[in-house]
């Protein structure tokens, strides 16, 4: 039940980005899987920080760093960033 309900706030996300102007990035509006789920979400950077992967294929994790929002293929990469952001300029 819960799952469905998620499932129609996402469409319903994904849906009224698609009618009008929209501040989302089309190319993440479009992109499924874990993207939609964070299509309100504006990040920093369109890539992971650690391993340079585009966003579009994938969010698994985020981090907020000094008011930017920060978008991570897996939690792996999360945790190696908090470990020492300074690796990555931050
Ligand atoms: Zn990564």
């Amino acid at each position: 039940m819960l799952r469905s309900l998620f499932f129609l706030l996402v469409l319903s996300l994904v849906f009224s980005c698609s009618k009008g102007p929209s501040q989302v990035d089309p190319m993440i509006a479009e992109a499924g899987g874990h993207v939609g789920a964070y299509s309100s979400v504006k990040f920093s950077s369109d890539f992971d920080p650690v391993c340079k992967m585009s966003l579009l294929q994938g969010i698994a994790d985020t981090l907020v760093l000094d008011g930017k929002v920060l978008g991570f293929c897996t939690d792996n990469c999360r945790k190696r960033f908090r470990a020492q952001p300074s690796l990555y300029g931050f």
